[in-house]
């Protein structure tokens, strides 16, 4: 078995539909215009874990039959990608209530703390059922199993965003939910991926802290990878019509979509 990456979901923070929304994709037919919020779930041989742990973290291991995590990465402390993060013990239990690693750059470890100031690695309290958590702060290389994993620093806004790159069996994929900017550093470590999943949140029209289409294909084209997905879109983006006009090694990524690295 190669890498196998899933998306949990492929939304912006507010979800397709949005609350209240009658616009055309919205109330579209098509499946993959609903969108969950984002997050990403990575097998190997050897292990599986989940990137980040969105709202309908619960409701996306239920619909695609994720059983078996063993570890977790954020990309950062936005509510989009962490408020499941409760749900993470149910994999306590699976695991022989076994503490779950949790990897994160050390700005988002010290904000997880203050939002979730009751999770960590002691035992639960008698009559308390909680996560138990063991939170590692990274800014290099780890490995989890047999993939290796490198942190990317991208630009999202004030908040400190990490995206990541992982190898396995000299495949690499590389995968950006939330980004405005990519330094340097960071692109020339993922020129000519396997795989590229990039922001992009909606068409040309620009967002303070996100990559809309122009941009987002410009980055594309200077890494250059086999395959582009791009993700946490919005209800701008109708996957039919969207998806039409993009060059052809570059797909929209949708919910519950399986890629083999
Ligand atoms: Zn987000
Ligand atoms: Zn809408
Ligand atoms: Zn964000």
């Amino acid at each position: 078995m190669s890498l196998q990456l899933t998306f949990l979901g492929t939304g912006t923070s507010v979800g397709v539909p949005q609350i209240g929304c009658t616009c055309p994709t919205c109330t579209s037919a098509d499946p993959r215009d609903r969108r969950r919020r984002s997050g990403l779930y990575v097998r190997s041989p050897q292990t599986a874990f989940v990137v980040d742990t969105p709202p309908e973290f619960r409701i996306a291991c239920l619909e695609l039959g994720v059983t078996h995590v063993e570890a977790c990465i954020l990309t950062h402390a936005h509510m989009d990608h962490i408020a499941g993060f409760d749900d993470l013990r149910r994999f306590n239990t699976l695991n022989g209530k076994k503490v779950l690693p949790c990897y994160a750059s050390p700005e988002t470890v010290e904000a997880m703390h203050h939002i979730f100031p009751y999770i960590g690695k002691k035992p639960k309290e008698k009559g308390l059922y909680r996560p138990m958590i063991d939170f590692r702060s990274v800014a290099r290389a780890f490995r989890i199993g047999d993939v290796k994993i490198v942190p990317l620093p991208v630009v999202h806004g004030n908040v400190p965003t990490n995206g990541y790159l992982f190898e396995h069996g000299g495949k690499r994929a590389a995968y950006i939910c939330d980004c405005f900017e990519i330094p340097d550093a960071t692109l020339a470590k993922l020129r000519g991926v396997d795989v590229m999943v990039l922001d992009c949140l909606r068409g040309t029209r620009p967002h303070s802290t996100h990559l809309t289409l122009g941009r987002a294909l410009e980055y594309m084209k200077e890494i250059a990878p086999r395959r582009g997905y791009f993700t946490h879109m919005c209800h701008d983006v109708k996957h039919e019509e969207f998806e039409a006009e993009l060059p052809r090694r570059i797909r929209l990524a949708y919910d519950g979509l399986e890629l083999k690295v």
